[in-house]
C-alpha cells in the first residue's frame, strides 16, 4: 500500500497518508548534542555487547521511574530497536514447535519472529467481539508446549491500554505457570486522559531473577526517534546473558553513536515525551471527532498510542478490499485490519498533522457513506462518487 501512495504522490495525487507509524516530531536536542558529541570524538569503536554501561545506567533509572522497579545493569541488554529485541528474545527461549501466545490484534511482526525461530504462533482474539484481552480466552489457549505470551499495551493497533486486573492477572498466571510474559511495552508513555499504564512489576513478589517478566522499550515512538534504532530489554539476567551470545555472533553491539543519542534522549529534558503525548492526544480527540460523525463506523476510543482501530464492517468485511479501495478512489493510505488478525477493521493513524486527519476521514465518509455530499475536492481534482 506504501509503495503504491508513493507512486501516486511521485506522480503528484494529493495522497494523505493515515498509515504512518511514527511522529513527525523532531528528534530531541539532548540526543542529537551526545551523539554528535560522540561523533566528534573520532573514538568510534564497538561497545560491550549489552549495551554502553552509562545507558545502561540510564535504563536502569527509567525502569525505576516509569515501573517502580530497581534492577541491575546485569538485567539490562540494549538492542538495535525493540524489534531486534523481540527478535533475540524470541530466539533465545523458544525451541521448534514451542508455541507464543499472541493477543489479536496483535503488532504485525510478532507471528513472523515467532516463525522466523521454529515457534508457532497461537492466535487468541477476544470471544466476546471487543479488543480487550480477557484472561479467561488466552488460558483456554495455553497449552504443555506453551512458551510465552506478548502482551501488548499500549496496543498497537486498538491503542488501547490494558485494564490493571487483566495485567495483574496474567502476571500471576505466568509467574505460576512458568510462562515467559513479554510485555512489548514501547508506547507506554503515550497515553491520554491523565491516564498511566500498569507497571507488571507491580503484580509479582518475585526477585527479578526468578521472574517470568520480560520487559521491551525503546526510544522509537516516546522521543520519537524511530531512525536511531536503539531499543532495550529488562529480563532476568539468564536470558539477559543468552540474549547477549546471540547479539555478539550476530551484530556485536548496537551502534554507539545510536546508543550515544538514546542515553542524550533517556538523561535530557523529559518535557519532550510530554510534549509529543499532548500533540497525539489531541490529534486523538481530533480523528474521533471526525469518526464518531461519521455514520456506520464503529469506534473504540484510543487510550494511548498513535493508533485508533475502527470497524468497517457495515460497508465492507474484506479489510484488504476496502484499503485497496480508499487508495484508488479516495487517495487515502489506511493499513487492513487483516493483517492485525482482526477482519473488518481498518488501522488509522494519528500521528500526522491535523489537515490530514480532517481530510482523510472526510474522503472515506466521501468514498463510503451515501448521505455525504457526493462531490468533493482532492488536491485540485472535483472528484464526484459515482459508486453508491
Ligand atoms: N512493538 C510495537 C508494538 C511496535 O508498534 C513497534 C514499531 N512499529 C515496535 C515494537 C518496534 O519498535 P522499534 O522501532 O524500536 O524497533
Amino acid at each position: 500500500m506504501n509503495e503504491e501512495a508513493e507512486v501516486l504522490r511521485q506522480r503528484g495525487e494529493a495522497v494523505v497518508h493515515l498509515g504512518i507509524g511514527e511522529p513527525k516530531n523532531r528528534a530531541p536536542i539532548s540526543a542529537i548534542l551526545n551523539s554528535a558529541a560522540k561523533l566528534t570524538t573520532g573514538n568510534i569503536k564497538y561497545s560491550p555487547t549489552d549495551g554502553i554501561p552509562s545507558l545502561k545506567k540510564a535504563i536502569v533509572r527509567y525502569t525505576e521511574e516509569n515501573y517502580d522497579k530497581l534492577v541491575a545493569p546485569e538485567n539490562i541488554i540494549v538492542t538495535s530497536g525493540a524489534k531486534q529485541a523481540i527478535y533475540n528474545i524470541l530466539f533465545s527461549l523458544l525451541n521448534p514447535q514451542d508455541e507464543v501466545i499472541i493477543l489479536a490484534p496483535y503488532w504485525v511482526s510478532y507471528p513472523e519472529i515467532v516463525r522466523m525461530v521454529y515457534g508457532t504462533p497461537v492466535f487468541v482474539a477476544p470471544e466476546d467481539g471487543g479488543l480487550h484481552p480477557r484472561m479467561e480466552d488466552v488460558a483456554r489457549a495455553v497449552s504443555p508446549s506453551t512458551k510465552a505470551i506478548i502482551v501488548n499495551s499500549p496496543n498497537n493497533p486498538s491503542g488501547l491500554v490494558f485494564r490493571e486486573d487483566f495485567i495483574k492477572e496474567i502476571v500471576e498466571f505466568c509467574e505460576n505457570r512458568q510462562i515467559y510474559l513479554i510485555m512489548d511495552d514501547i508506547y507506554h508513555k503515550l497515553v491520554f486522559d491523565g491516564k498511566k499504564a500498569a507497571s507488571c512489576y507491580n503484580f509479582t513478589s518475585r526477585d527479578i531473577d526468578a521472574s517470568r517478566i520480560i520487559t521491551v522499550n525503546g526510544v522509537s515512538k516516546l522521543y520519537g526517534m524511530t531512525g536511531f534504532r536503539i531499543g532495550w530489554t529488562v529480563a532476568p539476567r539468564r536470558l539477559v546473558t543468552i540474549m547477549t551470545n546471540i547479539q555478539a555472533q550476530t551484530t556485536s553491539c548496537a551502534s554507539v553513536i545510536l546508543q550515544a543519542a538514546a542515553e542524550g534522549a533517556l538523561t535530557g529534558l523529559q518535557s519532550i515525551v510530554e510534549n509529543l503525548r499532548v500533540t497525539i492526544e489531541n490529534n486523538r480527540n481530533i480523528i474521533m471527532r471526525e469518526l464518531n460523525s461519521f455514520k456506520g463506523v464503529k469506534t473504540t476510543r484510543p487510550d494511548g498510542t498513535f493508533y485508533c482501530y475502527p470497524d468497517f464492517r457495515a460497508f465492507e468485511p474484506d479489510s484488504v478490499k476496502l484499503s485497496e479501495f480508499l487508495l484508488k478512489k479516495a487517495l487515502v493510505v489506511t493499513v487492513p485490519g487483516k493483517e492485525f488478525g482482526m477482519e473488518g477493521y481498518l488501522r488509522l493513524s494519528f500521528a500526522g498533522s491535523v489537515s490530514d486527519l480532517i481530510e482523510g476521514v472526510a474522503r472515506i465518509r466521501w468514498a463510503l457513506d451515501s448521505s455525504s455530499p457526493n462531490e468533493i475536492y482532492i488536491g485540485d481534482k472535483k472528484m464526484v462518487r459515482d459508486w453508491l
